[in-house]
């Protein structure tokens, strides 16, 4: 398994423009395969999105490494996920920065990612069930959040949880089409700049 996340590493990240040594380093030293369902598990290290049940997935190496690198959570303290879906990310996160909320709205999800992570050893994370457009409030200011799920706008109660100088990655965009985004709170409000096309499960508005 070492030798295919060396492998997947070099391929899919490197090769495609990802330099931060911080989320490589990551990406080299937490373990796919353990958030992944078992049937797939020789999959783990493929380049693209897997099936975690409830019509849900772990998303493609790339785009975390992508959203990982904007929002440069290497340097965050205090980090908030929406949509920690099989808990992969959430790994990649605890590694990088100091302190993670992670908010699923799917219990039986929640509760199997939590359960990964215990076991894995990942002590930096605070874990809810609910409705993650409404953020995590008693968490905030976040100096970066990651959203996981393709949201049709932009949260305001994720902007306002954002630190001034935050960095926020979120893929907009319907069915047919999402962009990945970067969203940076300045003074005088944010700024939004498109990174990729991407394809992600969308964010539902509901508990
Ligand atoms: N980063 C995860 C992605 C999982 S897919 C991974 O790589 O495994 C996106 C997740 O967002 C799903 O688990 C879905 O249930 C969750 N989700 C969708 N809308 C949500 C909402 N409003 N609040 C919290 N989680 C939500």
């Amino acid at each position: 398994m070492d030798i295919e996340r060396e492998a997947m590493v070099e391929t899919q990240l490197v090769d495609r423009g990802i330099s931060d040594r911080a989320v490589l380093d990551a990406f080299l030293q937490v373990p796919r395969h353990p958030f992944v369902l078992s049937p797939d598990r020789d999959w783990a290290y493929g380049d693209h999105p897997l099936s975690i049940g409830f019509g849900q997935t772990i998303s493609q190496p790339y785009v975390i490494a992508l959203a990982l690198s904007a929002v440069s959570a290497a340097t965050a303290s205090a980090v908030l996920e929406i949509g920690t879906g099989s808990g992969y990310q959430t790994a990649l996160l605890a590694t990088l920065a100091k302190a993670v909320r992670t908010v699923e709205r799917i219990g039986v999800l929640a509760r199997r990612a939590q359960e990964t992570l215990d076991r894995l050893g990942y002590a930096n994370i605070r874990y809810r069930i609910g409705n993650g457009v409404l953020g995590w409030a008693e968490g905030a200011p976040y100096d970066a959040i990651v959203v996981s799920a393709a949201a049709r706008t932009i949260p305001p109660a994720l902007v306002a949880q954002l630190a001034i100088g935050g960095r926020m990655a979120i893929p907009l965009g319907d069915g047919f089409s999402q962009k990945l985004t970067l969203i940076k709170k300045t003074p005088d409000g944010i700024t939004t700049e498109p990174l990729c096309d991407c394809r992600f499960v969308p964010l539902i508005d509901a508990e």
